[in-house]
């Protein structure tokens, strides 16, 4: 039985310095190095993402498969068997999770914004690290009772930006994605450059 909303909320109010923001920082970085990997190695990846307000449905779908199945992979974790799907439109929601599935919804694929694309890629596989192993900066026992304590945004939003899983997923999201498109746009001049 989920505990009451009030309760929910001291528990995340004691949780308040469950996240180091400079290991968090740290983390992400990481992350997006990863990330830049997967588009060193291929061109047409590349050209992709650079060409994202081109790309249909069916292609943008296809190309954030593969982008967060390689975001899966990082820190040399092998969530391979993480499905990766559409969902039909849930509202303002981009992207779920439970660690076994994730969920793309609509909006996040039908919006022109790549660096928001990129956001997402890392967001919903940095809750599967939570939710599979801890393995993040956040220690196991702060996942499971972040998870249980867990208040949803339809209840009350600032508190489910302050849960301490999504504090963590939102900062590595964010600082993995922050000016992207143009990192890749400055990678595909240096393609250019040596051809
Ligand atoms: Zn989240």
């Amino acid at each position: 039985m989920k505990r009451d909303l009030a309760y929910r909320k001291r528990q995340i109010d004691r949780e308040k310095s469950a996240l180091s923001f400079s290991a968090v920082q740290n983390y992400a970085l990481r992350f997006r190095n990863h990330t830049l990997e997967f588009f060193k190695k291929s061109k047409k990846r590349l050209d992709e993402a650079l060409s994202w307000k081109k790309l249909d449905f069916g292609a943008r779908l296809a190309h954030f498969k593969k982008l967060v199945k390689h975001a899966l992979s990082f820190g040399g974790n092998d969530y391979y068997d993480v499905e990766v799907k559409h969902a039909k439109s849930d509202g303002n929601t981009l992207g779920s999770t439970d660690g076994n599935c994730i969920n793309v919804y609509d909006k996040l694929l039908k919006n022109d914004n790549y660096d928001k694309v990129v956001e997402v890629a890392k967001h919903e596989p940095a809750h599967v690290f939570q939710i599979r192993k801890g393995d993040t900066t956040l220690s196991h026992s702060t996942v499971i009772r972040s998870i249980e304590n867990y208040v949803h945004a339809q209840e009350d939003y600032a508190y489910y930006r302050a849960n301490p899983i999504e504090q963590e997923a939102w900062k590595i999201g964010q600082t993995a994605s922050e000016n992207f498109t143009k990192t890749l746009r400055d990678m595909q001049n240096g393609y250019q450059r040596a051809a």
